[in-house]
């Protein structure tokens, strides 16, 4: 994994001689494409993909206590308390698997959870991606969102739709749209982003690690737009 090609050099050579972790903050609003990104990134750089949202959802899940209070925010299209959700995510960035860096995915959320990052970051090679695509398509994208049960792959009505209705390609598992998703619900986390997640845009632009990426494209073609992101600090090293 980490011997893939990134421009020009293999990504593996490159960290050989930068020598820091690699910590990959995907940005943007609900539907951006942050977690169809995150995942295959993750498996291309060998460091693993940490979605808040997936852990609140595995938990709610698991019907923890952490869930039952996640779930209240979650279905309300708000945000879960900035001290619930750093107490989870520092638990999960302490494992050993995350000691070569790691992706980031709807964390942080807030300026609050940013400046609760950045002593854990003082040591990585951070590059924070911004997703941009238009609010009518983000409307399309949310709401036509289906998500595997059983491995949490992603799908879309329209745009990647599964071979079988209703059916995971990859393990045949139940297809379900998530709670939130539904129209309602979305414009209340449109507002909570625009209030909330928007203005970290600034604060790692005023740190110079922001990426602004057009992401309206098909995934295949944003995808790329990622990966040459993150490959041009990585190769100048
Ligand atoms: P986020 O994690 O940012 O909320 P997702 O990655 O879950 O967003 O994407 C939302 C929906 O849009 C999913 O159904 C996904 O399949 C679809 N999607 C993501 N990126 C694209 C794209 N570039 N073109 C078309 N559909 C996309
Ligand atoms: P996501 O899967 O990223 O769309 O997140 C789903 C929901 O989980 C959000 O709408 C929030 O209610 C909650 N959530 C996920 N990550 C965070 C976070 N970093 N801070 C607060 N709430 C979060």
């Amino acid at each position: 994994m980490l011997g893939m090609m990134i421009a020009g050099e293999t990504f593996a050579s490159s960290r050989s001689v930068v020598e820091k972790p690699i910590v990959v903050i995907l940005m943007g609003p609900p539907g951006a494409g942050k977690g169809t990104h995150a995942k295959p990134l993750g498996e291309q750089l060998g460091i693993p993909h940490i979605s808040t949202g997936d852990l609140f959802r595995e938990n709610i899940q698991n019907q923890t206590s952490l869930g039952q209070t996640a779930k209240s925010y979650i279905n309300a299209g708000r945000l879960v308390p900035d001290a619930v959700v750093l107490d989870m995510l520092f638990a999960r960035i302490d494992q050993p698997d995350c000691n070569q860096g790691y992706i980031l995915d709807g964390f942080p959320r807030t300026v609050a959870q940013a400046e609760a990052l950045d002593p854990r970051l003082k040591n990585s090679r951070v590059i924070a991606v911004n997703l941009n695509v238009p609010d009518p398509l983000l409307v399309e994208r949310i709401t036509g969102r289906l998500a595997c049960k059983e491995c949490g792959k992603l799908y879309h009505k329209k745009y990647s739709a599964p071979a079988s209705q209703g059916q995971c390609d990859l393990c045949q598992g139940t297809l379900f749209q998530r709670d939130d998703d539904k129209e309602e619900i979305l414009k209340k986390r449109l507002e909570v982003y625009r209030a909330q997640t928007e203005p970290l845009i600034e604060y790692y632009g005023k740190k110079d690690v922001l990426r602004e990426i057009n992401a309206a494209d098909s995934p295949d073609s944003v995808f790329h737009l990622v990966l040459d992101q993150i490959a041009e600090p990585v190769a100048r090293g």
